[in-house]
């Protein structure tokens, strides 16, 4: 398979002068596998506008079974409220509420909320009519070619917008490219599970886990303190992976689970009068930045207590074990090795983060970032 899709430039397309400058996303019907790329953008983006690219009915319920409420024109945007159900979006309409099939819109040109995500081709690459080699080959790109991708990640392969004609690349050969913006967005769903917090995305003002409960896992340090907890799901997933590592022979401890935003914003300034702002940022995160005010992020270490949220952490047996097993808990490597300009944060085999099995299964069986699985723009440090 990776030999029939990384190809030579085929001579005659070079002939001819293919430019593949790709344009603006944004221009895509999504069908059903692929609206699930948009389920983050409403996690993590202010409000997402789509346009009805059809007539349009809207529905009391996710299926056509379901009343007809009001039919919408061709054109007519909708502000989509709630996440994908076999298709369905659920949509704010004038202020009432409503389903849509995902089959018959596309996300707005004009939202703002949105950003395009570009890709670099890091091989010549063939762009095939579907999302494996089995497909024809549309055409075929030169490495550092960009890319738009316009849906999710499917067994590896990408959905690209290439001149406005939808194709599929395998994600081996291509990687996020460099951010358009550098504004920072407030999370509009902080409480979503899989949510993207990153030194762009950030947790509103005040934002408190509601669930946060004490995990019952050992930690590095015996005080009953805040860092012992985290929302319900992830207390209860953690205390899993560690019951099942120890079977096996690996033996963990929390170092640092939850961070209240006062905590942060203490540890932040005290850095900055340390080291001054501009070194600070670079080490530690902006309050309302860092993972751990999720409630869903914890830091572990092995069982001596050595190398706690240290360089030397990696390589360990212990680290080893959760690259390997992490996932099949929910848990994924948030910061992994090489993806620096992705994530904003260097190689932390130690800082786990909860995404729920699903999207862990994916992010780490491809060697992934959740900014990739999201499709959107990389952190630059
Ligand atoms: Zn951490």
């Amino acid at each position: 398979m990776t030999k029939l899709n990384k190809v030579t430039l085929n001579k005659r397309l070079l002939a001819t002068g293919f430019a593949f400058i790709i344009l603006c996303a944004g221009l895509i019907g999504f069908n059903h596998a692929n609206i699930k790329v948009l389920e983050p953008s409403v996690a993590n983006a202010a409000t997402v506008t789509y346009t009805a690219t059809a007539n349009l009915n809207v529905r009391t319920g996710p299926s056509t079974a379901n009343k007809i409420i009001a039919t919408v024109k061709q054109g007519t945007k909708l502000t989509v409220t709630g996440k994908n159900a076999n298709g369905w979006l659920k949509v704010s309409l004038n202020g009432q509420t409503g389903y849509v099939s995902g089959q018959y819109v596309k996300i707005s040109n004009s939202s703002s909320s949105t950003e395009t995500v570009t890709y670099t081709a890091t091989a010549n690459l063939n762009v095939r009519t579907g999302p494996s080699t089995a497909n024809k080959i549309i055409t075929t790109v030169k490495q550092g070619t960009k890319l738009t991708v316009t849906g999710k990640n499917v067994n590896g392969w990408l959905k690209v917008n290439l001149n406005g004609q939808t194709g599929y690349v395998s994600s081996k050969y291509v990687k996020i490219s460099n951010s358009s913006s550098d504004a920072i967005q407030v999370v509009a769903k902080p409480e979503s599970i899989p949510v993207l917090v990153n030194k762009k995305n950030k947790l509103p003002e005040n934002y408190v886990p509601k669930d946060l409960v004490y995990t019952s896992i050992p930690f590095t340090f015996k005080e009953k303190t805040e860092k012992r907890k985290m929302r319900s799901e992830a207390a209860v997933a953690i205390s899993k992976l560690f019951t099942e590592s120890k079977k096996q022979g690996v033996s963990l401890l929390g170092v640092s689970a939850y961070r209240s935003h006062a905590t942060q914003v203490a540890l932040f300034d005290s850095y900055v009068k340390r080291d001054g702002y501009a070194k600070a940022i670079t080490y530690s995160a902006l309050p309302g930045t860092s993972e751990h005010e999720t409630g869903l992020a914890i830091d572990v270490t092995g069982g001596n207590g050595k190398c706690a949220a240290q360089d030397c952490f990696g390589g360990t047996k212990e680290a080893k074990w959760l690259q390997a097993h992490a996932d099949d808990y929910g848990f994924i490597i948030r910061y992994p090795k090489g993806k620096e300009s992705v994530t904003g944060y260097k190689y932390e085999p130690w800082h786990l983060r909860y995404v729920g099995k699903s999207i862990a299964q994916t992010i780490m069986s491809q060697g992934i970032t959740l900014e990739e699985y999201y499709y959107t723009r990389a952190v630059q440090k």
